[in-house]
């Protein structure tokens, strides 16, 4: 099927150690166009994990991860770049923007492995703050721009390359209530023009505004229940 843009089969990612530390046990997800998931879990249960493994940014020991039909397990580390460079928009919880860049800088650097021209980046960029509500503050340096402007932000550069998957890890973890709000209301109206979104929260009130909840516990699904959104 085209439309699963990311696939876990049997995945298990066990770090080694005295004793190794099974983080990931036999993980079972697919997630298609269009999906707004949230995955729960207390601290400890696996989520990072699965977020990493999901961006590429790590690999499983077992089983397999599949990003746009592509297996990453096998996939040598050229390609996987290339791979989440057309295929992903990662946002995290600390934002990670370059403070002495502009908004619209940060927000381009999300085109750099594209292969584009800069005005054709600046223009992208722009429209992506556009996008999320903040293209007012688009030549202001990132160190200027409020917790919720910045995380705007970093949802923009997430955005700008149109990727097929945008993954969230806590992405109102560091903001107050009202900007916590806000966020969630956007990532919502993204969900609704038709971007596929996966986000990693500890917090119910995120996971009950998604449309489906897949619980994680001890490196495990324990649940994966499609919900209405409050
Ligand atoms: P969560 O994000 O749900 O808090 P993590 O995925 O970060 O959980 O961690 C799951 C388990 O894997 C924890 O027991 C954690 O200590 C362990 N773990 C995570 N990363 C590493 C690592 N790089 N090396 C060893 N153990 C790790
Ligand atoms: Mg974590």
């Amino acid at each position: 099927m085209t439309d699963v843009v990311l696939s876990f089969r049997g995945a298990v990612k066990t770090y080694p150690g005295t004793p190794p530390v099974e983080s990931l046990r036999g993980v079972d997800l697919t997630v298609r166009a269009g999906d707004l998931v949230a995955v729960v879990g207390p601290s400890g249960s696996g989520k990072t994990t699965l977020l990493n493994l999901a961006a590429g940014l790590d690999r499983p020991t077992g089983g397999s991860v599949e990003l746009a039909g592509h297996p990453i397990e096998t996939l040598p580390d050229r390609d996987l770049s290339g791979l989440r460079a057309h295929t992903l928009g990662v946002v995290f919880q600390q934002f990670h923007l370059l403070d002495h860049l502009s908004a619209a800088e940060n927000v381009a650097t999300g085109l750099l492995y594209r292969g584009l021209p800069s005005h054709r980046r600046r223009a992208a960029a722009l429209a992506a703050l556009d996008r999320v509500g903040v293209s007012h503050r688009a030549h202001q340096y990132a160190r200027t721009l409020s917790g919720g402007e910045r995380q705007r932000v970093a949802i923009a550069r997430a955005l700008v390359g149109r990727p097929a998957l945008v993954l969230a890890d806590e992405p109102t973890g560091n903001l107050d209530s009202v900007n916590g709000d806000q966020i969630l209301g956007l990532l919502r109206d993204l969900n609704a023009d038709g971007v596929t979104l996966l986000v990693i929260t500890h917090d119910p009130y995120v996971a009950a505004a998604c449309s489906r909840r897949v619980e994680i516990r001890d490196g495990l699904i324990g649940a994966d229940t499609r919900q209405d959104p409050r």
